[in-house]
């Protein structure tokens, strides 16, 4: 039995195949460039165990709609030379990323026409992202009828967040019209990496103050408190909170009716400047990525080094802020694209805490996820490839690189809901 997630954009759709019980990766697979020109889908079959013998394919072929990459996905798992599936029946559950859930969904839920009514009327929430989830749903439901459809949703670990951390001040009447407060976002992976550092640590989540960065191209950190978040850097939209690879993260918000007045920007203007031409590559005029910044840097441009130090500066700020919310911290987790890839930055977020029980070790920060890919080396025992800590030993607050894994949350979630 089987269990296929989709994670939908707006114009790309991501999926994995799982062997529900043994939970290994039986297929993955990517659909790019849905409704433009150039559409095209590339997949590995057998990714899990004999990754050796997996058969990678890249096809160009027009995909109007998420509809047509389902189709294409599905045909492709079933082809009768190199498929793995005899029968779309294999696929038992299909877990969906949703973004959005409003402050309907506290977890996820298996997915009815009242549930699909309800993501409708959510969408203003997400316009860029929440249509094109709720599209897959239907067409996924529509073509594995038999399957137990999920939805799975990037704010729902949230919802736990007080209100005194959720609702922003602004006027009540304003809220009530149309729900303004903080959802937060990339809830599925906080809630992955949270409760794989307390299985690493043998302790329970509920024992421990926990802080989880994910710093990635899109970035937030969340403050994990008795197991639940307690709170979190994205807001009312995923553009709140840190200095991202080209999100501004928080600002005065009084800067965007100056750029109104001042520059005549039109809201979708300002959208497109604070969305997709701030953050890392705003700052730096390089790019967007951490690598091309801390290259420029090396090369002595001296806004790429105050990027990289606003960037820092950005994750240190919100992790004192949540050991004060929290009343102190013992284990903060970094995953995703430069949390799991940058010892630079690891350094420099977390240097001059030391006076908080923050310290890194620079020889584990930088041979942590270079070694066998086993975490012992880097003193974490039971840890998987690119799990370790980069603290060291003895260190009050243990900090530590646990990758990411969104899909599994998701599968998982799937797995426990499926209607037999
Ligand atoms: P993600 O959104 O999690 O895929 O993260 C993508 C981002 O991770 C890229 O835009 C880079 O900024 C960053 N990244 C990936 N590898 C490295 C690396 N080796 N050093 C620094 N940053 C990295």
């Amino acid at each position: 039995m089987n269990i296929l997630v989709l994670n939908a954009g707006s114009s790309s759709l991501k999926w994995q195949l799982l062997d529900s019980r043994t939970e290994v990766v039986l297929a993955r697979g990517i659909a790019e460039r849905i409704g433009e020109d150039g559409s095209s889908h590339s997949y590995t079959l057998g990714s899990g165990a004999g990754a050796e013998k997996a058969k990678k394919r890249s096809v160009a072929q027009p995909l109007a709609r998420h509809d047509e990459a389902i189709v294409a996905l599905l045909a492709a798992l079933t082809d009768p030379q190199e498929g793995l599936l005899s029968s779309l029946a294999d696929i038992v559950a299909v877990g969906h990323r949703v973004v959005h859930g409003g402050d309907y969904f506290s977890a996820s839920v298996v997915v009815d026409d009242e549930v699909l009514a309800t993501l409708d009327e959510i969408s203003p929430l997400a316009p860029l992202h929440n249509p094109a989830a709720v599209s897959c749903i239907r067409a996924a439901r529509k073509h594995l009828p038999h399957a137990t459809h999920v939805a799975a949703f990037d704010t729902a670990f949230h919802q736990t967040i007080p209100a005194a951390a959720h609702r922003y001040p602004i006027p009540l009447a304003l809220y009530d019209k149309y729900k303004i407060r903080r959802y937060g976002f990339h809830g599925n992976s906080h809630r992955y990496v949270s409760s794989r550092a307390a299985e690493l640590l043998r302790v329970p989540l509920r024992d421990l103050k926990l802080i989880s960065c994910h710093l990635g191209n899109g970035s937030s950190i969340c403050a994990i408190k008795d197991a639940v978040s307690v709170d979190t850097s994205m807001g009312f939209t995923p553009l709140d909170g840190l200095m991202m690879g080209t999100r501004s993260g928080s600002i005065d918000p009084a800067i965007v009716t100056f750029l109104q007045r001042h520059e005549g920007y039109t809201p979708d203007e300002v959208d497109e400047v604070l969305n997709k031409q701030s953050g890392l590559l705003g700052a730096s005029g390089v790019s967007n990525d951490l690598r091309d910044v801390l290259n420029a840097q090396e090369e002595g441009n001296e806004q790429a080094r105050l990027a990289r130090e606003m960037y820092a500066y950005s994750i240190k700020k919100f992790i004192g802020q949540y050991m004060a919310a929290m009343g102190g911290v013992d284990v903060i987790v970094v995953t995703a694209g430069v949390g799991e890839n940058s010892p630079i930055m690891r350094r420099a977020a977390f240097e001059g805490l030391e006076r908080f029980g923050i310290a890194v070790d620079p020889w584990r920060n930088i041979e942590g996820d270079k070694g066998s890919g086993h975490g012992e080396a880097a003193g974490l025992h039971g840890a998987g490839p690119g799990e370790f800590k980069f603290s060291p030993q003895g260190s009050r607050v243990k900090l530590l690189v646990i990758p990411t894994n969104e899909e599994l949350m998701i599968a998982h979630d799937a797995k426990s809901l499926l209607v037999m």
